[in-house]
């Protein structure tokens, strides 16, 4: 029979590494895995967008390292999970959650440049995470691992074809990678948020924030805490049986 207890049972001993932990989902999911009591990887491009997240962290009791890292390069995505394991001895849980998008543009102007910019950073990056992070949950006995997909990862989204199609991507990384090791006790799951107030959001004029969150049933942006918390629940032994999930956060958006 199993039994649950509080969310926070299986973090306190536990290591968290969240990519892109220097802005929006991701800090909001660096802060939520330490106060539910995890030593927490901050892993950032922007040293001092990291920085600021660990000082955060650091400033409410937790712990926390930085860790610069370009999600794209695989040099670095090995360095990465190198220094993590170095700091804390294991790793128990991953959330690949940096992308980029393009202007936006029909497909046939697209340039390849963008393509393989937007790409390789949002969907080979989340690969390249997999790729290493599993090794160092094996090792740990297992772990879980949420990817940060999109509305747009499952629904069509005009004028932003590379972003969409590697939210798909991320969707399908996710899907895959949960059957090659639900046996090894590593749960994989990918988030799927609409509109969340982070810095695109709030780059927009007031008209475009209302423009962009009409199509949101709930007629609101998601607060980046709201994704966290279903980051954090999907790495929770309450979310023991749950795995190879695409899980929109979306206000009730893909009902429509
Ligand atoms: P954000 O722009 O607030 O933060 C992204 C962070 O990633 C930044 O700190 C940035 O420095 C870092 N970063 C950028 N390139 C990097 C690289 N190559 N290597 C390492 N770090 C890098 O982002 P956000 O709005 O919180 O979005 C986070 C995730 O959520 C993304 O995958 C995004 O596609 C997804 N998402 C966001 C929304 C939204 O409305 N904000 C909606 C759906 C999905």
């Amino acid at each position: 029979m199993v039994s649950f207890s509080s969310i926070s049972r299986n973090f306190s001993d536990g290591v968290a590494l969240v990519a892109g932990a220097g802005s929006g989902i991701g800090r909001a999911t660096a802060e939520r895995f330490a106060d539910e009591g995890a030593d927490v990887v901050v892993v950032d491009i922007d040293d001092e967008a990291g920085g600021e997240t660990v000082s955060r962290i650091e400033n409410d009791g937790g712990n926390a390292t930085f860790v610069r890292t370009d999600v794209s390069d695989s040099t670095e995505v090995k360095a990465m999970i190198e220094r993590a394991l170095e700091e804390y001895g294991r790793l128990d849980f991953a959330v690949n959650n940096v992308a980029t998008g393009a202007d936006p543009a029909p497909v046939t102007d697209i340039s390849e440049q963008d393509w393989d910019r937007v790409t390789s950073i949002s969907q080979k990056g989340v690969w390249l995470g997999l790729k290493h992070e599993i090794p160092a949950l094996l090792d740990s006995g297992g772990g879980a691992i949420v990817n940060t997909a999109s509305h747009a990862g499952i629904r069509g989204s005009p004028g932003r074809t590379p972003y969409s199609a590697s939210k798909h991507g991320v969707v399908g990384l996710t899907r895959s990678v949960t059957l090659e090791f639900a046996a090894d006790g590593i749960r994989v799951n990918a988030v799927c948020p609409t509109i969340v107030n982070t810095r695109a959001l709030q780059s927009m004029s007031p008209e475009e924030q209302d423009e962009v969150t009409a199509g949101v049933p709930m007629g609101r942006p998601a607060d980046p805490a709201e994704v966290a918390s279903v980051i954090v629940w999907l790495c929770s032994d309450d979310a023991s049986f749950v795995t190879g999930h695409a899980l929109p956060v979306d206000g009730g958006q893909t009902q429509r």
